[in-house]
């Protein structure tokens, strides 16, 4: 059978993949401490799931406007205003299955053939591949240590050509829980507005934060950049919520538009119901974020800690997210071959990071119990000192 050529260019993801293969183990009955997904190990918070409950019951079950129960869309307008300083109505928002989707979405609504799409490295396995299945061609922009694996505004500028459509940034950032800082946020929006180009921010870890770092959104760095700025986020991460599916986007009314006419045609709206609990997360009590993020906090500390005393691996302190990227390159190993061996030796998952554009480097992520973090931990240093 010949598959469309599109298809043949798009690297199934590895993240999904090895997760699938850490719970297949499991499933078996082996002992494995998986750092391999990036979801929160705790359940939704109970009054978020109340209300998705109660709007079941109220016959919330059919199918909704495109672009979000109005409700919802008015409450995503609402934070963004009192969190992010970012002026949006409803009819700058759409709700989407997830940060996912939302991101799918824009690639298709914004991006022609050949398009260039900046999206600096590591980066967030599915960036590349969106853009592939776009037409598009994703520019990869590669980050050292010595910037805390941050593009920086030059760097940005440099790599803009005729082509160049659309920077893709995502901070705090999968895989480095690197967050850029105010400053740097400027900076690079002002290279957006003099380079006249959008930019979409990934904003879906923007709660956790730790060591009072701060969170600033590119669209509220200016009213120019404002207009150049697709803001896109989610439930996922800072609710527990990854199985409900739902996302979102805002950003001018056009591209919004665009967008809803591309979903309208492929997912409709998000569950009905499903979006009720998404208001109550955003208009209830925000101590469960608080809950989980400090006990993100801790982990993050351990885990660092423990990378620490590991001779061979080191680690830059990250400021936001649940993830930790540890530098491999003085065991001599690639990513691939390192988290293989790992996983059939010593039954611990961590993702190459060859997914995230960093062959020497791999992720773990600490959204997972502190018992499986301490042998993991252990095992990691045992499967090193024995190489
Ligand atoms: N953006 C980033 C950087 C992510 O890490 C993820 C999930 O891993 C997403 C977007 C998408 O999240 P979801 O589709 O679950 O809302």
């Amino acid at each position: 059978m010949k598959l469309a050529a599109r298809v043949s260019q798009v690297t199934p993801s590895l993240t999904l993949a090895i997760s699938a293969k850490a719970k297949a183990m499991k499933a078996d009955g082996i002992d494995v401490c998986s750092f391999s997904a990036g979801e929160p190990d705790f359940d939704t918070p109970d009054h978020i799931k109340a209300a998705a409950k109660a709007a079941l019951d109220a016959g919330k079950t059919r199918y909704g406007p495109a672009a979000g129960e109005p409700r919802l869309r008015e409450a995503i307008a609402q934070k963004l205003q009192n969190d992010n300083s970012l002026c949006y109505g409803a009819e700058n928002i759409i709700v989407t299955n997830g940060g996912k989707q939302s991101l799918f979405n824009l690639m298709l609504a914004l991006i022609d053939p050949g398009d260039e799409v900046l999206i600096p490295a590591p980066y967030w396995l599915s960036y590349p591949e969106m853009v592939k299945l776009a037409e598009g061609t994703p520019v990869i922009l590669p980050t050292t240590a010595e910037t805390g694996l941050r593009a920086t505004a030059d760097q940005i500028r440099q790599a803009v050509t005729p082509k160049t459509k659309l920077l893709i940034l995502n901070s705090p950032s999968n895989p480095t829980g690197m967050v850029y800082t105010p400053d740097e946020i400027q900076a690079i929006a002002d290279v957006v507005v003099e380079k006249n180009l959008w930019v979409v921010a990934d904003e879906i870890y923007e709660k956790i934060l730790y060591d009072g770092a701060t969170h600033l959104s590119i669209g509220a760095a200016g009213p120019e950049i404002y207009e150049r700025t697709i803001t896109s986020s989610g439930f996922a991460k800072t609710y527990a919520m990854t199985g409900w599916r739902i996302g979102y986007l805002a950003g001018p009314p056009p591209i919004i538009q665009a967008v809803t006419t591309i979903q309208g045609h492929s997912t409709s709206n998000v569950c009905t119901f499903a979006q009720y609990g998404a208001i109550a997360a955003y208009e209830g009590s925000q101590d469960c974020v608080q809950q989980m993020v400090s006990a993100f906090a801790q982990r993050r500390q351990f885990i660092l800690n423990a990378v620490n005393t590991i001779p061979g691996l080191s680690c830059p302190k990250p400021d936001g997210a649940f993830y930790v990227f540890i530098n491999i390159s003085k065991t001599g190993m690639k990513s691939l071959d390192f988290c293989s061996t790992l996983l059939e030796s010593h039954q611990v998952a961590a993702i190459p990071g060859v997914a995230f554009g960093a062959d020497d480097h791999i992720r773990l992520s600490y959204a997972t119990d502190m018992d499986s973090i301490k042998k993991g931990m252990e095992r990691l240093a045992t499967f090193v000192q024995s190489l």
